[in-house]
């Protein structure tokens, strides 16, 4: 194990170790690059689970459903509370992990991430105790029927690398709750949160309840897929990634629970309120330099705002601070790899070769270390053209005009995703109209991006099916069962 950067905050490698039923153990298979994205220097190696790792992991995860599903919510309630109070006690250290691991801005990680995985601890914490189902009855004479909504058994998370430690806490929170035990594999970029979380689950979780193991997709996270003992897999990541888990785990029929990708329609209307548009385009449309599946990416703009609107987005999008050496100023990070920069700018490139496009700012790798890219806006965009059709996961908002005579919903909804949308106009009964139409699992009418744990967050068509958040992922880390008795 290498670590070319030297110790930080407190953690030599040693300490950073995968968590496998009550022991906290170094994987034993091939070295894996942990980078910094804002120097591109290497932060340091950390060895992957081998199989026989990841099977150690369910076995142990298998032993401690038995207890931890018969816990009673009371119980799982207050060990989660537990957890959530010591990653609150922690904030810091973990918010430092994070920023290191993913380039993030410290202050913003420490402001706005930890206390979402705090919060989101801490609401599953009081819903596994409010969980609600039909009144048993008697549904044939003599016979008193009762649903039961029991835990599915051993669920295999698999996290990305966007909001490492906070898409763990929205897989772990509600199965943990509902009774299931985890195996948890973090993304093979961002591990170093999940790992520190390792440590944390060790003193608070009875041995086996959550097991944390790094690696790969193709071999560690595979290997959880297919694994017999895994009753149930969710994965958070790309469209590509969930198609292969569906085939995969198809063999041995497991439950899935997808959250895939996104590419959110932005649809302002004339008598929109401007201000508030591009406040909120420049803020969610590059937040975590757009590597968010509900980037506010895809503006239709009504013609009678579309000018001033790609004119005052321009301003906004070029006044946003990436690259300062005081991160205290920085308010997006770099990406997360010169592979997703590349994959960033080959987007933006390919727009520009159509002269209907115009990269009005941004479109450039700046100068120096790092995977930074411009924040960037192309204007004239149509919505036919790739910029407007695929995510690109990068801080590249794109503009298409519409007029009256076009059905701006039909192309909103016209996408192979169906995340996440937002209307802007002041028209309360077109924003009813339009809600009502479009194919997202959220719209949010004058603003975007505001995730609160009491509400489902969670796809339509290719974007996935499961609900993370809310009584509605309890549901989706449950199965209904059903008990009849007969009494006569
Ligand atoms: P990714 O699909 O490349 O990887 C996600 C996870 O899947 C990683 O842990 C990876 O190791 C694992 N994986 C990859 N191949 C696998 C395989 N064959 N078997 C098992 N596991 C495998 O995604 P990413 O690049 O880490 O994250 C970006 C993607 O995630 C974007 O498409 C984004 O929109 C999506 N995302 C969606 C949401 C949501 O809530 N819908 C939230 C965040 C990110």
């Amino acid at each position: 194990m290498s670590n070319t950067a030297g110790q930080f905050r407190g953690h030599s490698p040693q300490d950073i170790r995968m968590l496998i039923g009550k022991s906290l153990v170094h994987g034993a298979g091939p070295e894996e690059s942990i980078l910094n994205p804002r120097t591109g220097v290497k932060i340091m190696g950390l060895p992957e689970a081998t199989e026989e790792q990841v099977h150690q992991a369910v076995t142990a995860a298998r032993k401690a459903f038995p207890g931890w599903s018969r816990s009673t919510p009371g119980e799982r309630s207050t060990l989660l509370l537990r957890l959530a109070d010591r990653i609150e006690q922690m904030s810091e250290e973990f918010a430092a992990l994070e920023a290191l691991n993913c380039g993030k801005p410290y202050h913003i990680v420490l402001a706005e991430e930890i206390p979402a995985v705090v919060d989101c601890l801490r609401y599953f914490a009081g819903a596994a105790r409010c969980l609600q189902g039909s009144a048993a009855g008697e549904y044939m004479e003599g016979h008193t029927s009762m649903i039961r909504r029991e835990a599915v058994g051993v669920v295999g998370s698999i996290a990305p690398w966007n909001y490492p430690l906070m898409m763990a806490a929205w897989k772990i929170s509600p199965a943990l709750a509902a009774g299931n035990t985890v195996v948890l594999k973090p993304s093979e970029q961002t591990p170093l949160t999940s790992l520190l979380l390792a440590r944390v689950a060790a003193e608070v979780l009875p041995p086996g309840v959550l097991n944390i193991v790094l690696g790969r997709g193709e071999s560690v996270g595979n290997a959880l897929v297919t694994h017999p003992e895994v009753d149930m897999v969710s994965l958070t990541g790309d469209i590509a990634t969930g198609k292969k888990i569906l085939t995969n785990a198809a063999k041995s029929v497991k439950r899935t629970h997808l959250e895939l990708g996104g590419k959110a329609p932005v649809i302002v209307y004339d008598d929109a309120d401007l201000d508030a548009v591009i406040e909120g385009v420049r803020t969610f449309g590059y937040f975590n330099a757009g590597q968010d599946c509900t980037a506010a990416c895809r503006v239709y703009a009504g013609a009678g705002i579309h000018d001033r609107l790609v004119a005052e987005l321009t301003d906004a999008a070029a006044s946003i601070v990436y690259d300062s050496s005081n991160d205290d100023d920085n308010e997006i990070p770099p990406l997360i790899s010169e592979r997703q920069r590349e994959r960033v700018a080959s987007f933006v490139e390919r727009a520009a070769e159509h002269p209907h496009m115009e990269i009005t700012t941004g479109g450039n790798k700046p100068e120096g270390p790092g995977f930074y890219y411009q924040p960037t806006v192309i204007a004239g965009a149509r919505q036919d053209d790739e910029i407007v059709r695929r995510e690109v996961f990068g801080p590249v908002v794109s503009v298409t005009r519409f007029d009256e005579s076009d059905d701006v919903v039909a192309w909103a909804n016209n996408s192979e995703y169906g995340l996440s949308s937002s209307i802007w106009t002041n028209d309360v009964s077109r924003a009813m109209d339009v809600s009502s139409r479009l194919r997202y699992g959220c719209t949010w009418v004058n603003c975007h991006f505001m995730l609160v744990n009491e509400m489902p967050h969670g796809g339509m068509k290719q974007s996935g099916y499961g609900k993370d958040m809310s009584m509605y992922s309890l549901e989706d880390y449950t199965t209904v069962r059903h008990v009849m008795i007969r009494y006569a």
